[in-house]
């Protein structure tokens, strides 16, 4: 907030003052001029009539003077007029040429020159007197009752005579309009201070007290005993800093009331947060236990179909199909039973890769002759071309994903479909692993959630196809922790490609865990 002193100088009432006064100023000068100048015009006017009045009573002496030819006579009219105070110059011109003269009188080219009491000519002044005006009459000699011309006589006189005159009347103007002034500055500046600018500071001085935490302490007296606008606001004022203090004390209510509601939903949260780990390692250990429970019998159904394939005679055809699908199912639970294990040991952070050099080619045609049994069913191809790439990973691992990878492939898969297993060196030097097929493929929307925990889409739901949701989160876990990234493209209706990037052998570095 700006500072008090700020607003006083920039305050309504000294801006008022400021304005009002000041166009009283240019008023009150104005007028002063004026009215100095009408002064000066009048008095001018009169200082004219003066030098007229001159001409009825010089005129009979000056023209006895001219007519008798006496120079003397002439002469002392001449310094008897210049005794007058507003004359200061007379010139007598007989038949247009120079006469006498006294005083300062205008040469014929306009040249000012000054004349000695003897009527001499002294010297010519440069315009030294300012605003010389004359009054010029006719000398008439009156011969046998017949006035006759005889010469002409010009008065000068200039403005110091008409300022002499007006100068007290001006120097009264001016002392006027100078007490007018400063009598209506000191009672603007009083009644402005006392109404406005007080009260207002007052009231600014209070708003710059406001307090959110104090609002009991802060009051405001303007002490204004008239009705006004400053009452208004005084009043208005009052009641907001009332509303404000009512306002703050619900807001504490509010704020312990919450204060509380937070103190018990973080206490409900906590328990819960507990709860769930206690349900989350119960059903982990849960998990664990019933995994490893269900291998042991697992283990000894595939030993069991084991034997009796090999003991069952080429005649006994039927016994043989089925002494392989109870072995071919087995083996299926054993893989999903391992799916459940690791699940359950990643959230436990306990999986265990091992990394060395391995022959993707031995990896790759090992998982097909898993997933055979599957395809044949189904009769979808299986296209792969043989290769010699060495990657850096855990053998067992990279089997257990691509087992995953072609089961949902084929499960996935339309009948009569096809498979089509690539790997490849890229450009940078590492080796891409796809696993193509021609199924149902995977919608944009789904592409995020795929490798989410217990996450099935609307077809293999709707389609019963069976599976858990835990195959590609697997996936994921296992390949991220060889170093690896999975990632796949889809177009609905046409199948889908899972890709996998094993960096070269040479920046993966071999690691247990
Ligand atoms: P599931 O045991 O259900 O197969 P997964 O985690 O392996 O679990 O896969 C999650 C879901 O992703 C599947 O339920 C399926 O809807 C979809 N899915 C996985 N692989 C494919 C594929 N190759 N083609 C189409 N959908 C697939």
């Amino acid at each position: 907030m700006k500072p008090i002193k700020f607003l006083q100088k920039n305050s309504i009432a000294t801006q008022l003052i400021k304005i009002v006064f000041g166009f009283y100023c240019i008023v009150a000068l104005t007028i002063t001029i004026i009215q100095i100048s009408i002064e000066y015009q009048h008095t001018r006017q009169s200082v004219e009539n003066e030098l007229a009045i001159n001409q009825q009573i010089f005129e009979p002496v000056l023209s006895a003077g001219i007519w008798n030819l006496d120079d003397e006579q002439v002469m002392n009219t001449l310094n008897g007029m210049m005794a007058i105070p507003i004359i200061i110059g007379v010139k007598i011109e007989k038949k247009e040429q120079n006469y006498k003269a006294i005083g300062i009188v205008k040469t014929k080219s306009g040249q000012q020159k000054k004349y000695d009491a003897h009527g001499m000519g002294l010297f010519i002044l440069e315009n030294e007197y300012k605003d010389v005006f004359s009054y010029q009459f006719p000398i008439h000699y009156v011969f046998r009752g017949e006035p006759r011309k005889v010469g002409t006589a010009t008065l000068y006189s200039n403005s110091s005579v008409i300022i002499d005159r007006v100068k007290i009347g001006i120097i009264l103007l001016i002392i006027n309009a100078v007490i007018k002034t400063i009598a209506l500055w000191l009672l603007f500046f009083w009644v402005g201070k006392r109404i406005l600018l007080t009260p207002l500071n007052k009231l600014v001085q209070a708003i710059e007290n406001v307090n959110f935490d104090d609002l009991d302490e802060l009051k405001i007296d303007l002490k204004n005993k008239r009705e006004n606008e400053l009452t208004i606001i005084e009043n208005a004022f009052s009641d907001m800093l009332k509303n404000l203090a009512d306002a703050r004390i619900e807001l504490i209510k509010s704020r312990l009331i919450l204060e509380e509601k937070v103190k018990l939903r973080t206490h409900d949260l906590q328990r819960a947060k507990l709860e769930a780990e206690r349900a989350n390692e119960v059903k982990t250990e849960f998990m664990s236990q019933i995994s490893h429970e269900l291998n042991t019998p697992l283990n000894a159904i595939l030993a069991g179909s084991q034997v009796l394939k090999t003991c069952i005679g080429p005649s006994q055809s039927q016994n043989l199909l089925l002494a392989n699908q109870i072995y071919s199912a087995g083996v299926h639970l054993s893989m999903l039973v391992n799916d459940v294990i690791d699940v359950v040991n990643t959230s436990k952070d306990e999986l265990e890769v091992v990394i060395d050099n391995c022959q993707l080619n031995d990896i790759i045609k090992s998982s097909i002759a898993m997933i055979k049994p599957i395809t044949e069913e189904r009769n979808i191809t299986i296209d792969y071309e043989e290769n010699n790439l060495v990657i850096l990973a855990d053998m067992g691992r990279v089997r257990q994903v691509l087992i995953n990878l072609l089961t949902n492939a084929v499960k996935y898969n339309k009948d009569n479909g096809f498979i089509e297993i690539s790997a490849l060196k890229n450009s940078v030097g590492s080796v891409e692993l796809s696993v193509k097929d021609s199924g149902v493929g995977i919608s944009i929307e789904d592409d995020k959630c795929i490798f989410e925990p217990f996450v099935r889409l609307d077809y293999a739901k709707k389609n019963c196809i069976t599976g858990m949701g835990i195959g590609l989160p697997l996936v994921k876990m296992l390949v991220e922790h060889m170093t690896a990234s999975i990632h796949f493209e889809s177009t609905v209706g046409f199948g889908s490609t899972f890709t996998i990037t094993f960096k070269g052998a040479s920046e993966c570095k071999k690691h247990n865990k």
